[in-house]
């Protein structure tokens, strides 16, 4: 059977991808250590478990829910965009989706026609690209340097802008770079998107990830214009250690909130239920969880930064935010006689059993992605190997 285009052209998720290899030699028996995943290592929190158990006891988790989400969970989100955004919105703003994945896919889907522009600031999160072309649009790529902190600037999307750029999407706290963008340069790429007439899709899911007295401004309130322009895309999975419950949300404009339900009611019917009545207690309930977790992440980023910034030839800027590190290793490669990031980190892996994503599924292929959601002794017993790693090769 021939397959359709739609999938052949489709690339599959490289960090998923990452990750599969490591656990498939972790099952023979090696000793690999995994610093591939965009998850965090905790358990759910036990009041948010208890929830769930709760909804599964009482009969309520059994049935369908209404295709944007459970009215109380709805509720729960304009609330906490009321707490944390100081933004008032109504459940029909709002909904709820199986992952803040599925709300990205969603929306492309529910706005692009053939040809529609998508500017999609590069390094980039993997799903980005490959959804705006699901949906038959273009994603339309601006290379971010390291020496600009990654951050896309109104003189690169206005060089990059056309007739047909409909959307641009921005990821600040940002996977893979950890940089924040400042509340002056939203103002300015919020402008530009007003006076442009371009949605912004802003991926806000690491904004309770922020380190170091580091602040996150959520575009959507640098200024009533902008908010009208934004539609917010976030979720419990990251900030809530809740990545397997796959629930997330958008909020924004009610007719685009209202084409995005009408394709989510014909594919997935809704998010599951014991999944939504576990996340109203996430937004809900006791935040002290997410603040420990946030520490932790902290701590492991203070300790493991000087040591990766210290390994021969890699040059990385501290990350302000979610949990990753974006060094480049271009020097390393020259050093050690490279040209390709994917064999270094093939090479890694098979040799020093460490894992890590190659910065080219993110769109840049001089950087290796680590992700430092896993505990303080595999990251130091990790660094160590690569330390060691990168040592032999350019001494050899
Ligand atoms: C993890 C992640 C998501 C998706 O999270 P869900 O688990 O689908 O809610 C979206 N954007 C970025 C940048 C992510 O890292």
């Amino acid at each position: 059977m021939r397959l359709s285009k739609r999938a052949e052209q489709l690339e599959p998720s490289v960090t998923l991808a990452a990750s599969a290899k490591a656990t498939a030699l972790k099952a023979k028996g090696l000793d690999v250590l995994s610093l591939t995943v965009g998850e965090p290592d905790f358990a759910t929190p036990k009041n948010i478990q208890k929830a769930a158990i709760a909804a599964i006891e009482s009969g309520k988790a059994s049935y369908y829910t209404p295709s944007s989400g459970i009215p109380e969970l709805k509720q729960a989100v304009t609330k906490y965009i009321e707490q944390n955004y100081g933004l008032s919105y109504l459940p029909k703003n709002v909904i709820v989706t199986d992952g803040a994945k599925f709300a990205l896919y969603l929306l492309f889907q529910a706005l692009l026609n053939v040809g529609d522009e998508v500017i999609i600031p590069v390094p980039y999160w993997v799903s980005y690209g490959e959804q705006v072309k699901l949906a038959e649009g273009n994603p339309v790529f601006i290379s971010c340097q390291q020496e600009q902190n990654f951050k896309v600037t109104v003189e690169q999307l206005e060089a990059a802008r056309t007739e047909k750029t409909k959307m641009m999407i921005l990821n600040s706290p940002s996977n893979p770079t950890g940089m924040i963008y400042s509340k002056e340069e939203l103002q300015a790429i919020g402008d530009w998107a007003v006076s442009n007439n371009v949605l912004i899709v802003s991926d806000d899911i690491y904004g309770k990830l922020v380190y170091n007295g580091n602040q996150f401004t959520p575009i959507a309130t640098v200024s009533e214009e902008i908010r009208k322009q934004t539609i917010i895309i976030n979720g419990v999975s990251k900030s809530y250690a809740m990545t397997g419950w796959r629930i997330g949300y958008a909020v924004g404009d009610e007719t685009i909130i209202a084409a995005m339900n009408k394709i989510a009611s014909q594919s997935t019917s809704n998010p599951t239920a014991v999944s939504q009545y576990a996340a109203v207690e996430a937004l809900n309930g006791n935040q002290e969880t997410i603040e420990v977790m946030r520490q932790a992440f902290e701590e492991r980023l203070n300790t493991i930064f000087p040591r990766v910034a210290a390994i021969p030839g890699f040059k990385l800027v501290k990350p302000q935010g979610a949990f990753y590190l974006f060094p480049n290793i271009k020097e390393t490669m020259e050093l050690s006689g490279y040209t390709d990031v994917n064999q270094w980190v093939d090479d890694l892996l098979e040799e020093a059993h460490v894992a890590l994503v190659t910065g080219a599924g993110f769109g840049a292929p001089e950087y290796v992605r680590i992700s430092y959601a896993t505990d303080l002794d595999t990251l130091e017993e990790a660094i160590s190997r690569i330390e060691k790693f990168v040592v032999s090769k350019i001494e050899r």
